[in-house]
């Protein structure tokens, strides 16, 4: 065995295809993400023996980012090839307390707010990116909810790309900001993120658009693989095995079934042994349109018109719907919603138990977990990894009607005393 043998399969991309969802069939690489047959969406394919290269020791060697699972991902292979600012490898977090008060066995807390821009779109971002640079786009461009508006626009300022995000204009100031302080074009729309999204798929289509990955739209199926590496940092992160049961924050859908899609590549190459693994799938009332399919059985997702506080949430006509559907379905699971004032006790729960600030989403988590606790739906006995995606300083309007200071004083023993300090 020799390193000049080695060397032009390590650096090959896994991926070998983008394969449809819906009917299958198979289509080369490139930076399209629906069907020529049936309109459905493409996902990435792997050669299963590329995939098979990987073992622990390599991930281990390699950086502290999603980047040490390249090699199960289809592009940046080579550092070179990355436009990063380095997501991932963010804390698993032991919950015993909150586990306690849910009257639960073994709880983690996965926290991805500890990305560079603040919540988990930093991993679709990356990777979203590398795969237009790689595919050769000049431009990269966005329909978001928020947090991807803010990823997209620092990963584009990192690498010195051009970028055009387009965002509702109700969005929350905090987003705003962090989108707009990075430099690229930002477009407020005047219309839901449905609206956002339609717009994007138009602009897509147009000879000015031509050259513009929209990270959502013409890269998806690039995109969504980014999320597997958070699948794959849980189970690392325990020690190299799969938890029993995980809770996701849904939108589009496509976070829980990258997970799920992680999970079933972990066993497949041998870098866990293969356990049962249970997907349940969190939404907001004011959005939920996929927890509304699941309990009335149905397959077809109706779209809504989204409300509520949740709003990087806020998708009403998920793109993933049917297959998260699936995916619950499939593992066993289940999805359920929570509405604004359980979000925002959600999130207030998760902060005094676990020192964990949350956005909104990490609150629809929290809420729906309790939720399906109460329903036997998820089970207490069984270790379970709750998932947040957000920061709480992103949507500090959520609760700061409901916070202040406990007291105010004056600056003296006697304002100490008179406030019972000194009791
Ligand atoms: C985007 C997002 C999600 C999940 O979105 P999907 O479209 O379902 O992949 C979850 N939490 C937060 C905070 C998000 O921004
Ligand atoms: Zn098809």
């Amino acid at each position: 065995m020799t390193l000049l043998t080695e060397a032009p399969t390590a650096l090959r991309s896994p991926a070998d295809s983008l394969r449809c969802r819906n009917c299958g069939a198979q289509f080369p690489l490139g930076p399209v993400h629906a069907c020529a047959d049936c309109f459905g969406p493409l996902e990435v394919g792997y050669d299963a023996d590329l995939l098979g290269r990987v073992d622990r020791a390599s991930i281990e060697a390699g950086p502290r980012s999603l980047w040490r699972y390249a090699g199960l991902l289809p592009v940046g292979q080579q550092p070179a090839d990355r436009v990063t600012l380095d997501p991932g490898g963010t804390p698993l977090v032991r919950a015993d307390r909150l586990a306690a008060e849910l009257g639960m066995r073994s709880l983690w807390v996965k926290d991805d707010s500890a990305n560079p821009t603040h919540s988990f779109k930093d991993r679709v971002v990356s990777v979203a990116l590398t795969a237009a640079r790689q595919l050769g786009f000049s431009r990269v461009a966005c329909a978001s909810t928020g947090n991807l508006a803010n990823s997209v626009a620092a990963h584009a300022a990192r690498a010195g790309l051009d970028s055009v995000v387009f965002v509702p204009a109700d969005l929350e100031p905090a987003k705003i900001v962090q989108t707009a302080v990075y430099g690229g074009t930002l477009v407020a729309v005047e219309g839901s993120y449905d609206d956002v999204n339609r717009l994007c798929s138009q602009l897509a289509e147009t000879d000015e658009f031509e050259r513009t990955a929209f990270v959502n739209v013409n890269v998806r199926p690039y995109y969504a693989e980014g999320s597997k590496t958070l699948g794959y940092e849980v189970a690392e992160q325990l020690g190299w095995r799969l938890p029993e049961q995980v809770v996701i924050p849904v939108a589009s859908g496509s976070l829980l079934t990258k997970v799920d899609k992680a999970f079933g590549e972990l066993g497949k190459v041998g870098l866990v042994e293969s356990s049962p693994w249970k997907v349940f799938g969190a939404q907001s009332s004011g959005c939920a349109p996929i927890s509304a399919a699941y309990a009335l059985g149905r397959d077809v997702v109706e779209p809504v018109r989204p409300t509520g506080v949740a709003k990087s949430l806020n998708i009403g006509n998920p793109a993933d719907g049917p297959y998260a559907l699936d995916a619950v379905r499939r593992t066993g699971g289940a999805i359920a919603d929570a509405g604004d004032d359980e979000i925002r006790e959600g999130i207030e729960l998760l902060a005094r138990t676990t020192g964990i600030f949350a956005e909104t989403a990490g609150g629809v988590v929290v809420a729906t977990l309790r939720k399906l606790l109460a329903a036997g739906a998820l089970d207490p006995a069984a270790e379970t990894v709750i998932l947040n995606t957000g920061d709480g300083l992103k949507t500090l309007d959520a609760v700061a009607g409901r916070q202040a200071p406990t007291v105010t004083i004056k600056p003296t023993l006697r304002g100490a005393r008179e406030a019972g300090l000194l009791d």
